[in-house]
């Protein structure tokens, strides 16, 4: 698309659904993506109801849509009307993007991008490459489980879930295999021996959305040489990035895991690299 052309008739349609999806950042991201590189691209914020999972991929499929992402609450209702999945999205049971075959455009698949978002934010931000490094994860839902199946796969030396419900910590810990352990969230003494041992501890909870000033783990915990990875991004200094901060120790929010998973999926939908500074610019600025 031209700068500060509207969309043309062959203009090409991606979108993302969910209930609610209106103060969704995708649109921001990913149309700041197809600004960068020129593409003739649009991006949709698409509201669909509880229940309507799957008739809204039937609809993606007749409208030619060229790439959804997903988010709650169909993360798991979409998987039935998909003509396969990643592994990824296969051993997390939750899919976040939806992409056309590349060897059939007819055919529908289905991934999950947060881990390999979680990865290369890491990277970016942190410089810190998984393998042979020791992770404690505080939270064991959709973004817990997403990350921890990607440092297992990256090589991560050990795994350790703290979360507050056990059995749904149990099915966190086994994603990372022979180096998954779990360490319920009432054991403070486990809780601080796993962080002691640990080169960098992950939250994947909501704690630090709030303005109560919680902390995933007491700061106490936290050191110079233990690097902390924040998913939150909303606030930028969450009660955890600040008491990193204090403590000396290398830290950063989730901002980078939301704009890398959406760079993953653009991947996946244009074949383009994606323009990552751009997309930043737009998530910060949103
Ligand atoms: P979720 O599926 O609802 O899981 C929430 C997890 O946090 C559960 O393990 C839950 O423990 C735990 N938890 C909730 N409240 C807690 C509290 N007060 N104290 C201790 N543990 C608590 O949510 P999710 O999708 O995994 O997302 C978790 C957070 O990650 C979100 O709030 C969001 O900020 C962040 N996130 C960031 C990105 C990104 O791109 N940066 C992407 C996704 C999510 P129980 O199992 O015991 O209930």
């Amino acid at each position: 698309m031209a700068p500060g052309a509207g969309p043309s008739g062959s203009t090409l349609v991606a979108g993302v659904i969910g209930d609610p999806v209106a103060h969704s950042l995708s649109p921001r991201i990913h149309n700041a993506a197809f600004r960068a590189l020129g593409l003739d691209w649009v991006f949709v914020a698409l509201p669909v109801a509880r229940g309507q999972a799957a008739a809204a991929v039937d609809g993606a499929r007749a409208l030619g849509l060229r790439g959804l992402s997903v988010t709650m609450p169909h993360k798991e209702a979409v998987i039935a009307s998909l003509d396969g999945l990643t592994s990824a999205a296969a051993e997390l049971g939750a899919v976040n993007c939806i992409l056309r075959a590349p060897h059939d455009d007819a055919l529908l698949l289905g991934d999950n991008t947060d881990g390999q978002g979680y990865l290369r934010g890491l990277k970016a931000d942190l410089g810190v490459e998984p393998a042979g490094r020791r992770f404690v994860v505080v939270g064991a839902g959709g973004a817990g489980r997403a990350v921890v199946q990607a440092l297992a796969a990256a090589g991560a030396a050990a795994v350790t879930v703290v979360n507050r419900d056990p059995g749904r910590g149990e099915v966190a810990a086994a994603l990372a295999g022979a180096v998954g352990a779990l360490v319920p969230a009432a054991d403070a003494g486990a809780v601080a021996a796993a962080v002691g041992a640990a080169d960098v501890l992950v939250n994947a909870t909501p704690v630090g959305m709030g303005d109560d000033g919680d902390l995933p783990v007491p700061e106490g915990f936290l050191r110079p040489d233990l690097v902390v990875s924040e998913l939150v991004y909303h606030p930028a200094t969450t009660p955890l990035v600040a008491a990193a901060r204090r403590r000396g120790a290398p830290t950063a929010n989730g901002l980078s895991m939301l704009v890398h998973q959406a760079a993953v999926a653009f991947e996946h939908w244009t074949g383009a690299a994606a323009p990552v500074e751009a997309m930043a610019a737009a998530a910060a600025a949103g």
